[in-house]
Order: C-alpha cells, then structure tokens, then sequence
C-alpha cells in the first residue's frame, strides 16, 4: 500500500491523527508540522525519547537564549506552586486534548503581563482573544488569584513576584520540552509521564519532578 501522504513510499506505520498507514519519512517530517499528533501515539513518543537521549535537558538548557537563571534553590522553594500549575494544564488537556505546547506558553505570556501589572499597581488583564489559550488562562488566573488571596496553614501568602518568577520560568521550561515545531506537544508527553510515574500529593525533596 502506498503512504496517501506523499503517494510514493510504502505506508508502513499507523498514523493515529490521519487514522490511515503512512510512510516513516511522511511520519518523520511532517510529524507536529502537517500532523496533528496525539499523545497516543507511538512513533512520537519514540521520537521524544530519541531526542531526549540525543540531546539532555541540561544541553538544551545551555543552547536556549535563557534570561533567567532559575537555580536549584528556586525550584525547591517553588515547586508546590508550580506543580499546581502544572496540574492546571493537565486537567485542561484532559477535558481538551486539542491543547498544544504553543497554547500553553501563550496562556502564561499572557499571565505574565496581567501579573506583572498587578505588580506595578495598575492592574490591567491581559486576556488571550480565544480558544484554548484563553481558556487556559482563565483556568490558571483563577487558582493563581485564590493562591495570591488566601494564606496557607502558616499564614503566608504567595508572593506577586514569585508568582512572575513561576510564570517566566514556565514559558521556559514549556519550551524546552517542546520539540520546536508548530504543533508540539512534548511538555504535554512530559507532564504525562510525571503524573503517570509520580505520587502526586507527596512533596519531595529534591524537584526531580520538573526535571526529569
Ligand atoms: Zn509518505
């Protein structure tokens, strides 16, 4: 059978977002660029774990243009509050699975700027026009602006600016995840495995769950 995407090669693989056999080039190629490919799938995972092995995070991390340097420490302090966040996108991807990683660093570019006036005292929400990214904003703003509202069981409240610090990294480390394509989902294949392997509720001690 020919792969119906270039009509030359043998279709050998199963494509899941064209629900027809395609060829390994069209399925390397045009993967998260003409394909819209799910989390399902196993040539994409395949793929992410590939690069992952090719080219570690920390290697990444260097080549990436980074204005910030987010050390150990600030993700030992942070890392409650940036796995909410991180659950946030979960529970959203699971009622949309359409999200993508470019949906998500929009939503928290966008959250950015609204905190950042906050911050400056003239408060100005800076809403994404639509579709997922909206949506996932709204979802976050809402668990961000209780947390900024309500003190924990030690009386403190979450700083403005931690909360910047967390949005900014986010953007980051979303896109280092990411494979660079338009589509792309490899933070979500990420966030996948961390709640599939994780226990969710148990703080540790070192935050490997952001980083492995
Ligand atoms: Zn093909």
């Amino acid at each position: 059978m020919q792969c119906p995407l270039c009509g030359k090669r043998k279709a050998r693989r199963s494509c899941p977002a064209k629900s027809a056999q395609i060829c390994g080039v069209c399925c390397a190629t045009k993967r998260e660029i003409e394909i819209d490919c799910p989390l399902s799938c196993s040539y994409l995972r395949e793929g992410y774990q590939y690069a992952m092995e090719k080219n570690p995070l920390e290697q990444r991390a260097r080549s990436m243009t980074i204005d910030r340097t987010f050390d150990r420490g600030f993700l030992l302090e942070n890392e409650r509050f940036l796995m909410e966040l991180s659950k946030g996108i979960r529970e959203c991807y699971m009622s949309a699975p359409q999200l993508h990683d470019s949906d998500i660093v929009g939503a928290f570019a966008a959250l950015e700027k609204t905190f950042r006036t906050l911050d400056t005292g003239l408060y100005y929400d800076t809403r994404p026009e639509g579709g997922l990214e909206q949506i996932l904003y709204l979802k976050l703003k809402e668990s961000i602006d209780l947390k900024i509202q309500t003190p924990d069981i030690q009386g403190r409240r979450l700083k403005v600016s931690a909360v910047i610090d967390c949005l900014v990294f986010m953007q980051q480390f979303v896109q280092m995840k990411g494979s660079g394509r338009p589509l792309s989902r490899g933070y979500l294949t990420h966030l996948e495995e961390v709640f599939s392997h994780a226990p969710q509720e148990s703080p540790s001690e070192e935050p490997r769950i952001l980083l492995t």
